[in-house]
């Protein structure tokens, strides 16, 4: 298979895990190039289920090898902890899995930092996880991180860790909190980290580019999604890192001209968490039944996500900005059985009508949604796995969709399970299984 992306097209949680899992039998390496444990990747084999945040979904696939980039921020003790539960479910976890020396840690004093600042915003809370993940790349970027290689040279740690504890200890004097920590404990606890990390601790770069060079494919698996990206999401409600496509390049180290293929995964219908413009929010008992039927809940909070109708403004935008080859629509079932489905296609404003992703968050905030209405299919497609099996007015709804977003729908997904994936024949994506 050739080097494919996959990355989110609308606010996350649109099944990712479930795509990347599909299509990790066909290749020999997974690598994520984005987030930290606020992803919550939920792939289902059988009668099992597996939650993954951190490490990538390709793990439940004997013989291949995953790669946590130097994108990701990572929690040693979050990590630790799931590599035990994968470990208890009987899950290898050998020298199949490498992370980045280039990585950067999230601290405890993160979610301190966190906390202080979702404090500080009142009622303008971004809604974040409060695992430390933004603070761990405001550290990055503020250039005085701790990364992942720093583990595997204790002596130098109690150094590493000073310029992260100034600026925590600046903070807390400013908001009025004492500034507890050990870091002498941390320091001991990250030694102790890097000992058992150890080999698994590598230039992940190197490692991609030989594989590359061996003639291996790799699939590349983003996390949270592109109305979540740092710089082309719905700013401020998005999160700390580069979660679309271009991502890829800076998170792994790959050069943008060894991708071949990318899938955006965007569900049928639009979910988010926490605060930020949804602007074709459903609202009322409709939306709590669409919320029960797609169990939209989230993966690593549990929190009830908000959910909309499938957005075209936004995907289409999705498309544009990450350059998608082929879109693959996931929990077409979850909108079985309702008489009539709506399409977000444009927002009215100010007595116009916008069609673009408008960039000021008032704009977007005061945005009335235009809709289209089809016909719905008012019988079950769960478990269909063949486009010619679809219901006619679910397949005239996924090639509206197709038409409004400037992209082929090359899959689509009928349950969580993963053979309940149709893949369509005359698409890219079928000449990527090829
Ligand atoms: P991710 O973060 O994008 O991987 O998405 P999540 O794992 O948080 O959420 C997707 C949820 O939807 C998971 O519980 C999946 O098992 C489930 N799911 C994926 N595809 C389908 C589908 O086609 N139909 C239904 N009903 N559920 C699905």
């Amino acid at each position: 298979m050739p080097n494919i992306v996959i990355a989110g097209a609308q606010w996350g949680d649109e099944g990712k895990g479930k795509i990347v899992d599909l299509l990790a039998a066909r290749v020999q390496v997974v690598a994520r190039y984005n987030g930290g444990h606020n992803a919550g990747h939920t792939v289902i084999l059988g009668d099992r289920k597996f939650v993954l945040h951190l490490v990538p979904s390709g793990i439940l696939h004997p013989g291949v090898l995953c790669v946590m980039g130097n994108g990701m921020v990572i929690d040693p003790w979050a990590l630790e902890q799931e590599l035990g539960e994968l470990v208890a479910a009987g899950i290898e976890v050998d020298d199949n899995l490498v992370i980045s020396d280039r990585a950067h840690l999230i601290l405890p004093h993160h979610r301190v930092l966190e906390q202080l600042s979702e404090e500080a915003r009142g009622a303008r809370k971004i809604g974040t996880t409060n695992r430390g993940i933004g603070p761990a790349y405001e550290d990055k970027t503020g250039r005085r991180g701790v990364r992942m290689g720093d583990l595997l040279r204790p002596a130098a740690l109690p150094g590493k860790l000073e310029e992260t504890r100034r600026h925590f200890e600046r903070v807390c004097r400013g908001a009025g909190h004492a500034p507890d920590a050990d870091w002498e404990a941390l320091a001991r606890d990250l030694a102790a980290f890097g000992e058992r990390l150890g080999p698994r601790i590598q230039d992940t770069a190197l490692v991609l580019h030989r594989t590359i060079a061996r003639g291996y494919s790799i699939l590349f698996e983003g996390a949270q999604a592109t109305l979540l990206d740092l710089d082309h999401g719905t700013y401020p409600f998005v999160t700390s890192s580069s979660a679309g496509a271009g991502g890829v390049a800076t998170g792994l180290g790959i050069p943008p001209t060894r991708i071949d293929g990318i899938l955006g995964i965007a569900k049928a219908y639009t979910t988010r968490v926490g605060a930020g413009p949804l602007p074709s929010e459903i609202g009322g008992s409709l939306e709590q039944e669409i919320r029960r039927r797609g169990a939209e809940f989230g993966a690593s909070t549990g929190r009830p996500r908000r959910c909309g109708w499938f957005d075209a403004v936004v995907t289409r935008y999705s498309v544009r900005v990450n350059g998608f080859d082929a879109v693959a629509l996931t929990k077409l079932d979850v909108l079985d059985l309702l008489a009539e489905v709506q399409i977000c296609v444009g927002y009215r404003h100010d007595g116009r009508v916008i069609e673009e992703v408008p960039a000021d968050l008032a704009v977007a905030e005061a945005c009335e949604p235009v809709y289209e209405s089809l016909p719905g299919w008012t019988t079950p497609t769960a478990g269909i796995r063949e486009w010619s099996a679809l219901p006619g007015a679910a397949r005239r709804y996924v090639l509206r969709l197709s038409e409004l977003i400037g992209c082929e729908v090359g899959m689509v997904s009928t349950s969580p399970d993963r053979e309940d994936t149709i893949l369509r024949r005359d698409s890219v994506v079928a000449s990527w299984f090829a």
